[in-house]
């Protein structure tokens, strides 16, 4: 694709995660790689919801302006680290949406084996530990989680997701977010019930078949964030979670 019609792209999204109100003012960036290994991204204090193609500016594989009116964002050496590590990946976003924020903030991974097309289409959402925005302390937490995963929880921060087209790096930021308020709708609820393992097997191996991913792809059973199913549910809960579930049995017997 020409690089207008990345520019384009590029601005669209922007818009469009505005519009979702996965930002607010001037968070979050947008970047995608170039034919030539440079990188096209979002402008420093710029609002989502305004950015014009010629806001953008592209920068090289080191963080150094190439082209452009205005200062890259301050958040390019996160993005320039996933497309180090992940050579297929073209797009990157960072937004802030309310509910997957809220997990982040809340230090809570999306881990649940709740609903089938997420495990299918992302599987677990890991949490990264909190790092200053805009310096290597972030991208240094988020390091051990980019090769196995393609959508982060920074902790107290936001999401970060990409993908092979900025639209897949757009429609991950999207799952993510409704999946973070299914969850909260099944903790208003007070009952969550758990894919089982079986069930979270076929669903890897559907996976496998639909993204055309090798075996180790498919899987994507990474110790940092396993998957809790129907078995390992009894064992997840938090201890902010045990207390509330004393609480709420010591209420129900007085
Ligand atoms: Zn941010």
């Amino acid at each position: 694709m020409s690089e207008e019609k990345l520019r384009q792209e590029i601005t669209d999204i922007c818009h469009l995660v505005y519009r979702k109100g996965y930002v607010a003012s001037t968070d979050g960036n947008v970047s995608v790689r170039l034919y030539d290994g440079n990188v096209m991204c979002t402008p420093t204090r710029c609002n989502k919801g305004f950015v014009k193609p010629s806001d953008l500016v592209v920068i090289d594989m080191h963080g150094n302006k190439v082209r452009g009116e205005r200062k890259q964002s301050s958040e390019m050496a996160m993005h320039l680290q996933i497309y180090r590590m992940r050579p297929e990946i073209q797009a990157v976003v960072h937004a802030h949406p309310a509910a997957a924020t809220a997990f982040a903030a809340a230090g809570l991974p999306l881990n649940k084996a709740l609903i089938s097309e997420v495990v299918l289409a992302v599987g677990c959402i890991p949490l990264a530990q909190y790092g200053t925005p805009g310096t290597p302390e972030l991208t240094e937490e988020l390091r051990p989680y980019i090769s196995g995963h393609d959508a982060l929880l920074m902790s107290n921060h936001g999401v970060v997701t990409y993908g092979k087209t900025l639209e897949d790096a757009f429609n991950l930021m999207d799952t993510v977010e409704h999946f973070a308020k299914i969850s909260i709708y099944t903790k208003i609820l007070g009952r969550e019930r758990l894919l089982s393992p079986d069930d979270v097997e076929k669903l890897w191996v559907q996976r496998q078949k639909y993204f055309g991913l090798d075996e180790s792809e498919a899987q994507r059973k990474d110790p940092l964030c396993p998957m809790t199913d129907g078995v390992s549910e009894t064992i997840s809960l938090t201890r902010g979670e045990l207390i509330d579930l004393i609480e709420r049995v010591v209420s129900n017997i007085k």
